[in-house]
């Protein structure tokens, strides 16, 4: 690391200078997350500056090779980089299921075309990607999906519908599923297509969650045209690009789990600055000792997901363990919203009006139950656990 000195003084520098100041506080809302894409709603000139300023360094994907929009840093590197951001209180210039779920998919299964094609705009925020997955009868059993793409000469006919589609109205393009194949077994007559959300014959309809905001869609395909050369991977060889996309999105969920990650408080400030003190500890011994206990569970599964996160960054597949990390991640943030309401009590439950701030608490509580939903359920998580990890004999 010493030899890398230099790199850590000339990237304080550069944070310093140009990192503007509204991006040096932290993140306390969902709209302070950059998402970019052709219809984002940028909060201030100050975020839009960031993203292009970091995106023309390379460093809203610091380690991916500089043809496809990184910085080619090493590992080395963008750990000092990320030392230094947090040293300064720097936003993350832009989060994206283009950079979490489809770029490392992309990076192991496009060709070279589509790689230059699809990263550079990802790494610059330009396009904005929504996953179509599941559908009405398909969602645990995906590989039973419907959607079809049938084989028109140059391009393929698509016709079908998914549902749950994460901000499919605010998306630019789509990563797909379909079939392509009816008669072959379910899981080797899927494949795997990209195509834009503009193209004639797409349409969505939004749908609320319990925390009445309606952050997804069920997206419908009406005889879309999607060009051959969106195919990614071979024909009916999608399956396998969708469980490697699978096991990057359930590391992405698993990171809710970790301590202080994103706008979240830690739970014992949140308790401390709520229910005060006595004697340096919280008077509340029951909730006391849940808290320590939450703390305990919550610091081995961050210290886990480091781990594997290091792992990765070194290359290695994060593989069926990250079902592991999905399932604890997402019951650890459930449990830290159930806490976050014992420890305010009766007012957690406002829900409209600034003194319960909108109903911020009681909605992220109803939010966080989706967490063990959403990217595949604890139950299926569990499966998989004990099939692929604990080698367990199972049915199917
Ligand atoms: C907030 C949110 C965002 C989402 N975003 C997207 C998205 O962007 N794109 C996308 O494609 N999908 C998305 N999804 C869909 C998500 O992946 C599915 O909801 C999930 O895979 C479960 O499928 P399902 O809803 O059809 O439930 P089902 O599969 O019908 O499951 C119903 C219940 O049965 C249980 N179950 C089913 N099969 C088994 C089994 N074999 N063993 C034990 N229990 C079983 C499940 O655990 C669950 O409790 C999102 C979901 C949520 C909640």
């Amino acid at each position: 690391m010493e030899q890398l000195e230099p790199f850590r003084e000339d990237t304080r520098s550069w944070l310093e200078e140009n990192c503007p100041a509204g991006m040096r506080t932290p993140m306390t809302r969902d709209d302070d997350v950059c998402w970019g894409g052709r219809k984002f709603s940028y909060q201030s000139n100050e975020q839009k500056l960031w993203l292009d300023r970091m995106a023309a360094k390379g460093w809203t994907v610091p380690q991916w090779p500089k043809e496809y929009g990184g910085a080619g840093l090493s590992r080395s590197e963008n750990k000092m980089l990320q030392q230094e951001m947090s040293r300064l209180g720097c936003r993350a210039p832009l989060t994206s299921f283009g950079i979490m779920m489809l770029a490392p998919a992309m990076m192991k299964y496009a060709n070279e075309a589509q790689k230059r094609e699809h990263l550079p705009k990802i790494a610059r925020g330009e396009i904005r990607w929504c996953q179509g997955y599941s559908e009405p009868g398909a969602g645990s059993d995906l590989a039973s999906l419907q959607t079809s793409a049938v084989d028109k000469g140059d391009h393929y006919l698509v016709n079908g519908s998914k549902i749950w589609t994460s901000y499919a109205d605010l998306a630019d393009w789509i990563f797909c599923l379909v079939r392509t194949n009816p008669k072959a077994p379910k899981r080797d007559g899927i494949s795997f297509l990209l195509f834009d959300m503009t193209s004639e014959g797409v349409s969505t309809a939004p749908i609320q969650l319990l925390s009445g905001a309606s952050p997804f869609c069920q997206t419908f395909f009406d005889d879309v045209k999607v060009p051959k050369e969106n195919l990614v991977s071979e024909l009916n060889k999608g399956w396998t690009v969708a469980k490697h996309l699978l096991q990057h999105e359930r590391n992405m969920a698993a990171a809710m789990g970790r301590s202080g990650s994103g706008k979240k408080k830690p739970i014992e400030q949140v308790a401390l600055e709520t229910l005060g003190e006595v004697d340096g500890k919280l008077a509340d011994a029951v909730l006391r000792q849940k808290l320590a206990r939450f703390h305990i569970r919550e610091q081995a599964f961050t210290l886990t997901m480091q781990r594997v996160g290091d792992e990765m960054k070194a290359g290695a597949d994060p593989g069926p363990a990250s079902s592991v990390l999905k399932y604890c991640g997402s019951e650890t943030n459930k449990e830290r919203q159930e806490l976050n309401l014992a420890i305010r009590g009766m007012d957690s439950l406002g829900w409209e009006g600034e003194v319960f701030d909108e109903g911020r608490v009681a909605r992220s509580w109803l939010r966080s139950k989706a967490n063990s939903i959403e990217g595949g359920t604890s139950e299926i998580q569990l499966n998989i656990i004990a099939k692929r990890v604990l080698g367990l004999p199972m049915n199917s």
